[in-house]
């Protein structure tokens, strides 16, 4: 049971979102009685001491915005148990008892380490646009990044149409293509290519090919980033199909942006659970969603395995893609 204070922070990528859980955060526990501080950008910033107390008004005129209010950054020296010992020396200096970290599996995996070396309790909020954290089937911001990929799509799609070009979509995803498979049913692309799942070139060149000999006007191929870069695939297709290929790399436009709906609620939702739990003495947990309800994942559980792109996904773009 916590009755001084905790903090949150937001860590690695940042997603549309985030201010939306930590001002949860901090309003819940202002609620329960508990002080909260926010630790600014990141690891970096507990490392540097940039920690301070927040209030109610800190988190004013937030749930709107993309971003994170509070920064986010990569660390290095956090990697280290000396860098490690250094932010926990910081966290006690404040009184701080129990720590909210919202960011990907790198953050998480950092909040891990806080608490089997310092003993502080931790409770994980899983922000990122990859929708990649293991035991649950959402993270805050991968619906904003979803739509924004999807609105995008539907613009070339016209532009595509006009010229009868190849367009070729490069979207995030490293390591995970649930924004590629997701973004590219939901605008009805014709080829989506993951880093989870084989594909052929040749027979894709040689479908296309046919295609426009029939007719079609124009083709949407959307691609993962850690599949294939997409300028080198622009140069294999209008290489193998001599039609004029065009390629579009959404990059950074997909972490920014006003949160959707699904985004501000889950994020409230998840922030309030997190407060709740880590001032009632849990830790070492990660909420999720699994099937529209908030469920609590082990936190060592959720960082030790790799999540899978949802079969049904793939499942669905085999039938309609
Ligand atoms: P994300 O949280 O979006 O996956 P990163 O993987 O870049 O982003 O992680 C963000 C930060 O978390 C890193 O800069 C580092 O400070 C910390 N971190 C990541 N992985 C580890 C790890 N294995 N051990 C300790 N800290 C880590």
């Amino acid at each position: 049971m916590i009755t001084g204070a905790i903090a949150v922070m937001t860590s690695g990528g940042d997603s549309p979102g985030m201010n939306a859980a930590a001002r949860a955060v901090v309003r819940t526990a202002l609620y329960e009685g508990v002080k909260v501080f926010g630790i600014y950008n990141g690891y970096k910033g507990m490392l540097e001491d940039d920690i301070h107390e927040l209030t109610s008004r800190s988190v004013s005129d937030l749930i709107q915005r993309g971003g994170t209010f509070l920064g986010t950054a990569r660390c290095m020296e956090f990697k280290t148990v000396e860098g490690r010992r250094k932010g926990l020396d910081n966290l006690e200096k404040h009184g701080i008892e129990g720590l909210v970290i919202i960011g990907g599996d790198g953050s998480l995996t950092g909040g891990s380490m806080l608490s089997k070396e310092g003993g502080i309790p931790i409770v994980g909020l899983p922000g990122t646009i990859d929708n990649d954290v293991w035991g649950t089937d959402y993270t805050i911001g991968c619906d904003t990044a979803a739509n924004t990929a999807v609105d995008a799509i539907n613009k070339l799609r016209d532009t595509a149409s006009a010229h009868r070009r190849i367009m070729i979509v490069e979207v995030m995803g490293h390591t995970s293509g649930w924004l590629a498979m997701t973004s590219g049913i939901a605008s009805g692309a014709e080829y989506i290519i993951v880093p989870e799942v084989k594909y052929n070139i040749d027979e894709i060149c040689e479908d296309i090919v046919e295609s426009y000999a029939h007719g079609r006007r124009y083709t949407i191929i959307v691609v993962a980033e850690g599949a294939c870069s997409g300028v080198g695939l622009k140069n294999v297709v209008q290489e193998k199909t001599k039609i004029d290929t065009r390629v579009s790399i959404l990059g950074h436009i997909q972490r920014g942006g006003s949160p959707t709906l699904e985004d501000r609620i889950k994020a409230s939702m998840l922030g309030e659970r997190a407060a709740l739990a880590l001032i009632s003495g849990v830790n070492d947990v990660v909420f999720g969603f699994d099937e529209g309800k908030v469920v609590s994942i082990n936190l060592f559980d959720s960082v030790n395995n790799k999540k899978p792109l949802d079969p049904e996904l793939v499942r669905l773009a085999s039938v309609l893609v």
